[in-house]
């Protein structure tokens, strides 16, 4: 392999023009699609964001602590709402940003001083994240003085062996908490991405270090299961047209599992047993083309989305280290899309 300048290696180059993203952004946006970037500047991050880009993985640069300016990452949590940036240029329903942890610490294994800091960084960019909107009001607003239960609940213990406690945070926690208080929650985001860089299989390994950077386990599962297919769901289930076809999925099932008919027994039926020429032609047609993984929702367990669903032994609500354990070892039952892959811990074969 030939030498290169490592200075000149290492550097972030934007790989496509604004003109570029526009049109790439905007015509998968036509076919209903999403668009996903991997993108790390504050730079590269603002213009995808303008440009309506569905979801940003990576953006460890998203916080810089140098200057402790909190301006992007305001962006990208408002961003995730419902008439958040990116929305009003014709984006989806909102950007999620996937943090790839295990990415980052992946790479900062290989010893090299770049690869470490760069792990540093997305480790301080993610625990600023999760601080936002401050974790106890979500917990029944409790005024931000009095709001000590966070900071006592972090571990925020790296992974990393021989590193002891990172006890930077909690007087800084105080501190921060009364302005944190006034920011939008930062719950657009999920887990994912980058995989390969870590072994296949070990996906957990993202949802580990989310929870020992600090966040709560039922963030946590919810960034790696609903938060998921927020990524990757078709344009159709963005907006208010999206949560209508989704209680009409869930009424529809209902309604077939009652007997009743009405008016959304008719998609029960479809969803249930996919037979066709029943529904109205313009929804036919659509159906034809997305297919079934595409057309139910999944992430949640509820009647009308997907039968997907993971049962583990151990404690999730517990500490970080019974929450790693329950997913690393107590891995019991597996289901997918009703077909059940794993019982008891051991792999259904057939
Ligand atoms: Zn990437």
């Amino acid at each position: 392999m030939a030498s290169v300048s490592p200075s000149v290696g290492l550097r972030s180059i934007s790989l496509f023009s604004k003109e570029e993203l526009e049109a790439m952004i905007s015509t998968a946006h036509a076919r209903g699609v999403k668009v996903a970037a991997h993108a790390n500047t504050p730079k590269a991050m603002n213009l995808l964001m303008d440009l309506g880009v569905d979801t940003i993985e990576h953006g460890g640069e998203m916080y810089d602590a140098e200057t402790g300016d909190r301006g992007l990452l305001r962006k990208v949590a408002k961003a995730g709402s419902p008439g958040g940036t990116g929305r009003e240029s014709g984006g989806g329903g909102g950007l999620t940003w996937v943090p790839t942890l295990a990415a980052y610490y992946t790479s900062s294994l290989d010893g090299s001083k770049f690869g470490k800091r760069r792990w540093e960084r997305c480790k301080t960019t993610f625990e600023q994240a999760i601080k936002m909107g401050n974790a106890a009001r979500r917990d029944g607003s409790v005024a931000p003085s009095s709001a000590t239960s966070h900071s006592s609940r972090s571990p925020a213990v790296s992974l990393e062996k021989g590193k002891g406690k990172d006890d930077k945070c909690e007087d800084k926690d105080k501190n921060d908490l009364e302005f944190l208080w006034n920011e939008e929650p930062m719950e657009n985001i999920a887990c994912g991405g980058d995989t390969g860089v870590f072994s296949h299989g070990k996906n957990a390994l993202e949802l580990i270090l989310m929870r020992q950077l600090g966040a709560s386990w039922e963030r946590v599962l919810g960034w790696a299961t609903l938060g998921g297919w927020k990524c990757v769901r078709g344009m159709e289930w963005e907006g208010e047209e999206g949560i209508i076809r989704v209680r009409s999925r869930e009424k529809g099932v209902m309604a077939s599992f009652g007997g009743s008919s009405g008016a959304f027994g008719m998609d029960g039926l479809r969803l249930s047993e996919r037979s066709e020429g029943e529904d109205d032609q313009e929804d036919e047609e659509e159906e034809e083309e997305v297919g079934l993984d595409r057309d139910v929702p999944f992430g949640v367990i509820r009647g009308g989305w997907a039968a997907d669903l993971v049962a583990v032994k151990g404690k999730l609500d517990g500490s970080p280290a019974e929450f790693e354990w329950a997913l690393t070892e107590g891995m019991s039952f597996v289901m997918k899309s009703g077909i059940i892959y794993k019982m008891d811990g051991i792999e259904v074969l057939g």
